[in-house]
């Protein structure tokens, strides 16, 4: 078979991959129920959300409910204390990466609320890691407290014999470890 007179043998090799490098501008807005988690970031506080319909309490706390589509009740504090529900070990470097493999990322359950929550697990050997772990946040300091999730360097566990000391170079254990 042949495209446009050539046969396959002298058609090029398909392209695999290109450089497009764009830029784009934006602004992210939080909206009503974002915010309220966000400013407790900024003032050292887990700040929770319970739906008055099912009862699910959110952290972050979006608006409305996702199963019952109610406004959430007023905010209330948790102590930022939970169990690790999954996690895993990332060894692989990756474009625009902020911390230097490996390092463990969780999904943590917060103790008194319903969802998951992302974050850094350290202060601890990456094979100690388990699934039902009792963790506990680490603020950095107040003076760098703000509306994000930064606020919080990262979560180690409970239990002291679990902890190990942090990585050389990561002693702030944030994002510019
Ligand atoms: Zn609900």
């Amino acid at each position: 078979m042949s495209v446009h007179g050539l046969a396959d043998a002298e058609l090029p090799a398909p392209v695999a991959t290109i450089a497009a490098p764009f830029h784009v501008d934006y602004t992210y807005v939080a909206g009503v129920g974002r915010s309220v988690y966000l400013r407790g970031m900024a003032e050292g506080r887990f700040l929770a959300r319970e739906c008055p319909g099912c009862g699910q309490v959110y952290f972050p706390a979006p608006e409305q409910c996702a199963r019952c589509l109610v406004a959430l009740l007023s905010p209330s504090e948790i102590p930022g204390t939970g169990t690790v529900s999954t996690f895993c070990i990332v060894n692989l470097p990756f474009p625009g990466q902020l911390f230097t493999p490996p390092y463990v990322v969780g999904y943590l359950n917060l103790d008194g609320t319903g969802t998951k929550l992302m974050h850094r697990i350290m202060e601890v050997e990456p094979e100690r890691v388990s699934v039902g772990m009792a963790v506990e946040p680490v603020w950095a300091p107040p003076e760098e407290w703000e509306p994000s999730l930064a606020s919080v360097r990262y979560f180690r566990p409970v239990d002291p014999a679990l902890r190990a000391p942090l990585p050389p170079g990561s002693a702030r254990g944030g994002r510019d470890a």
